[in-house]
């Protein structure tokens, strides 16, 4: 498969590790949004957070607090992103968490959106339809 983070978990590009375990790694984005920021990914080739198992899941979500502890030691603050599917901007098809440093007047436009209104009644036809697939969901 010709999956850009599948070569970097297995050593055949290299990239900036800060962190790994049996089912992860984390490296610095080779673009950043801003300085030391991280990308999360797991060893196991997945597309997206639909795909992957609960376990590995978790796994990653650990690994993402460790590294947002250890960026908030020297940044204000961090913002953790996902993005699934190319309409969501998932650039690369393999799973990964940014987590990315954030400090007063960095100037980012990161998670902040202009805001949508629902119309009278709206809202709760969205509530029900989201509670059936979550039924249907394992
Ligand atoms: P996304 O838009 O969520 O798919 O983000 C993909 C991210 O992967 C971008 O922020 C890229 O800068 C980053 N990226 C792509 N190739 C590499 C690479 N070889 N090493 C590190 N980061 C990469
Ligand atoms: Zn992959």
């Amino acid at each position: 498969m010709d999956c850009i983070f599948c070569k970097i978990v297995s050593g055949d590009i290299p990239a900036s590790k800060v962190y790994e375990d049996k089912d992860l790694i984390a490296f610095l984005d080779i673009a950043p949004a801003s300085k030391g920021h991280v990308l999360v990914i797991p060893k196991k080739h997945s597309e997206s957070i639909a795909d992957t198992s609960e376990r590995v899941l978790s796994s990653l979500s650990i690994a993402v607090r460790k590294v947002s502890k250890a960026l908030l030691k020297d940044n204000e603050g961090v913002n953790v992103l996902q993005n699934n599917g190319k309409a969501a901007g998932q650039l690369v098809n393999h799973l990964h968490f940014h987590v990315i440093p954030r400090n007063s007047g960095d100037g980012l436009e990161i998670a902040h959106w202009h805001a949508k209104k629902y119309a009278d009644g709206e809202i709760i036809q969205f509530q029900d339809r989201i509670k059936k697939h979550l039924k249907e969901t394992r």
